[in-house]
């Protein structure tokens, strides 16, 4: 008989709760959860392919280790005792920083992703760090850090409420959004104009997006840094910045006008490739808006002024007093995150504490760009990377040049990789550890409940029994971190667990500040609830956090720094919002919902001054870049990625139902751009920039605007020894191998994927 199992997706940031049909242990079909508090039965094309992804016969079963320079079928123990030889040796000899850490996307959709590699990078001790980050969203986490003081302090707009949304670089309604956790996008964004409110993009494509737009510009991709320093100016210029309530917890409003004063909708025009009326009409509509919320995305971080144009966006939120109010973008208060803290001075955000050994890149968030991971393994000299730990990563396919990654790689001393597949960077790797199907693992998301727009805990248990051969993803993680300390077979992975939750206890039992001031670490670690050392360690940090139940100490205490007037202070279940632990959370297996988000300031801030810094000294330095800017000729052709909805990054391409139709890698140019180079639909065109060159099949369409070609980004899955047979059949090409890896945000380290000038000429 077939049964249903409840499971939040994790194939992209929506974080929909799916009822999945199981018969025996293969899940035979997938669809929204109705009941889920925060979904609300949503589901798209990836969701419901989620029986395809959890039974792809691709995925590895058992372990790979390398012997004799093949990659073959190993036990548990046999791939933990080759680590356990390898990488504390290597860093006996060589220093912690010769090991490097790569962590990709897929990380953050996992439990064991957010539990444990602070843990490995710990126990290794090196600062060579590699992200997606850099790749993808870094800019926005360093102007949060600079305005803010706290990286992760990321205003969400209010889709739910808002009455004007201008939206940059962002898709969601193929992407599902991005820095903003919204189940059913597209609906919300229909709903905003049912109510009478209105929808801007800018992008360069005619996206699903825009074409659901009130308004739709079209500027010249790289140019958003330019567009919103004009309408920043607009505002002050015309005196229609009214922040509002804001402006007593911000400081530098004064020397912004100044900083942008040659910003003018008129100076810009060219750059950005639109009329100075249309900047300054858009202003004046943005700050006319009851409420309004701007909202900058991928197409405005992976650029090279993606940190100032991350910044622009929450200045203008700021100016037009929308930042922190509802209908505007406010701070969401996940369950699992950190309780509130008093107001005051923090110890701010810092970067360049340490840089790259060969090419001298600041680190942002203890990272370094990962565009540089190449050449730290190359290049010859004390602290070189000769050992490589790869988590849920395949940058050979997402960083920039992967060939020269992928020579890199394979001149390895020794590679670990995490992964379920063998793909086109795991093959390099001596051993490959796989963690079970989604449906074998537990889940609650502890990234992205920090940038939904609403409020709300869920927590789904496996929903098929881990297979006899299998290893849990969270035990693969903490047996790893045991193998690289030396600790192999000395001690049981639930150890991992048990000295975190001890740490943490410790912690705050010493925090003057805590209800659990003075406890005892040992009595509080022995109330924790959960199955397995994970579910223990959600279990502290939902009772450690903002509707915890403290241990009993502080019962219903929710968030009490930070209730204002008009809060419920009940969720939707009717259940009291504090109080929460693990078992309540059980209890309630479609979720608990805690309400729309809230304001949050001045607590949320923990800049040194304790106020927002609105002209921090690193973006006033960073301007000049950009004021040269619009004295730079534009480049003929520049290049731009695309989403497509049954696609998220290279890991979705193995998957029939996902590939194929309108999912191609196809080169995507304007009728009159075709015209001029001799292109014809269908035919094929060699593509040339900084990195090299590809030859690709071309798509005319007047969905792209004129001087902009795109090409979709994660394919390029044609390398020999992966195995990926259905993305090989149709492996198309690699957009990132266009590139060299030096253009970069200077900033946030974050390559530039978008905007960048290519040449096209036809190709028999
Ligand atoms: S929108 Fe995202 S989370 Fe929701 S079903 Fe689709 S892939 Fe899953």
């Amino acid at each position: 008989m077939p049964r249903t199992a409840l499971r939040i997706c994790p194939l992209c940031e929506a974080t929909c709760g799916l009822t999945l049909t199981i018969e025996g242990t293969t899940v035979t079909g997938a669809r929204g959860d109705r009941d889920d508090v925060f979904s609300r039965g949503f589901i798209c094309p990836k969701g419901a392919s989620f029986g395809a992804l959890d039974a792809d016969p691709d995925r590895l079963r058992t372990p790979l280790v390398r012997r004799d320079g093949v990659l073959r079928e190993a036990t548990w123990e046999e791939a933990y005792d080759a680590i356990a030889a390898a990488v504390p040796a290597l860093v006996r000899e060589h220093g912690a920083q010769a090991v490097g850490v790569v962590l990709g996307n897929p990380n953050v959709h996992t439990m064991a992703g957010a539990l444990y590699p602070p843990l490995l990078l710990k126990a290794l001790g090196t600062r060579n760090l590699f992200t997606a980050s850099t790749l993808d969203q870094m800019p926005k986490h360093v102007s949060s850090g600079l305005l803010f003081g706290d990286p992760f302090a990321i205003p969400v707009p209010d889709l739910e409420r808002t009455d004007f949304l201008l939206l940059l670089g962002a898709n969601p309604v193929e992407s599902n959004g991005s820095l903003c956790t919204a189940p059913d996008f597209p609906g919300l964004l229909k709903a905003l104009r049912a109510r009478g409110g209105k929808l801007v993009v800018v992008d360069p494509r005619r996206t699903r997006t825009a074409r659901l737009a009130d308004r739709h510009l079209a500027p010249r991709p790289g140019s958003d840094a330019l567009l919103l320093a004009a309408l920043a100016h607009t505002l002050l210029a015309e005196g229609l910045a009214v922040p509002g309530p804001l402006a007593e917890h911000t400081e530098g409003l004064g020397e912004l006008g100044t900083a942008l004063a040659s910003f003018t909708p008129e100076a810009v025009a060219p750059a950005c490739d639109l009329p100075a009326t249309e900047i300054r009409a858009l202003a004046r509509e943005l700050a006319a808006a009851p409420t309004a919320a701007v909202y900058g995305r991928i197409g405005s971080c992976t650029v090279e002024y993606g940190t100032l144009a991350s910044w622009l966006v929450d200045v203008l939120n700021i100016l037009t007093g929308n930042l922190d109010r509802p209908g505007g973008a406010l701070f969401p208060l996940p369950a699992a995150g950190p309780r509130p803290r008093p107001a005051g001075p923090g110890k701010g955000f810092a970067m360049g504490r340490w840089h790259s050994r060969v090419s001298g890149h600041p680190e942002v968030k203890s990272e370094l760009p990962t565009a540089a991971l190449a050449e730290e393994i190359e290049t010859p000299g004390e602290g070189r990377i000769r050992a490589l730990i790869a988590i849920a990563a395949n940058p050979v396919l997402s960083a920039p040049d992967g060939r020269r990654l992928d020579g890199a790689l394979a001149g390895l001393d020794f590679m670990v990789s995490v992964d379920p597949y063998l793909n086109e960077t795991s093959r390099h790797a001596h051993v490959v550890l796989p963690p079970p199907p989604p449906s074998q693992s537990a889940h609650h998301d502890f990234a992205f409940n920090g940038f939904a727009i609403r409020n709300q805990v869920r927590y789904t248990r496996p929903a098929v029994p881990l297979e006899a051969d299998r290893l849990d993803e969270c035990e693969i993680h903490a047996r790893l971190v045991l193998a690289v300390s030396g600790m192999h077979g000395a001690a049981a992975p639930s150890a991992v667990d048990e000295t975190a939750i001890q740490a943490t206890l410790r912690k705050e039992t010493a925090d003057p500040h805590s209800p659990l001031h003075g406890e005892d670490p040992a009595r509080l670690a022995g109330l924790l609830t959960g199955e397995t050392g994970p579910e223990r360690r959600l279990d502290l940090m939902l009772r450690l956090g903002p509707y915890g139940d403290r241990f009993g100490s502080e019962p219903h205490a929710e968030a009490a720094a930070e209730v204002r007037p008009g809060a419920s202070g009940r969720g939707t279940d009717g259940a009291p919002e504090g109080g929460l632990g693990l078992e309540r959370v059980l209890a309630h297996p479609h979720g608990i919902d805690l309400g729309p988000m809230r304001p949050r300031l001045p607590s949320v801030l923990r800049t040194r001054s304790g106020r927002i810094e609105l002209l921090p000294d690193p973006i006033a330095a960073e301007l000049p870049r950009l004021r040269a800017a619009l004295a730079e000729r534009p480049a003929a052709l520049v290049l731009v990625g695309r989403r497509h909805l049954r696609s998220n990054n290279s890991w979705l391409h193995n998957v029939p139902a996902l590939v194929g139709g309108s999912n191609r890698c196809t080169l995507q140019v304007h009728p009159h751009d075709a015209d001029r180079l001799g292109l014809t639909d269908g035919g094929r065109a060699r593509i040339t920039a900084d990195g090299g060159a590809l030859d690709v099949p071309v798509e005319i369409t007047d969905s792209v605007r004129s001087g902009v070609v795109s090409l979709p980004h994660g394919w390029g899955h044609d390398r020999a020894g992966s195995r990926l047979s259905v993305a090989a059949a149709d492996p198309g090409v690699n957009v990132n191998q266009l590139l060299d890896g030096t253009r970069l945000d200077p900033l946030s380290g974050t390559a530039v994927l978008n905007g960048f000038p290519v040449e096209l000429t036809p190709l028999p």
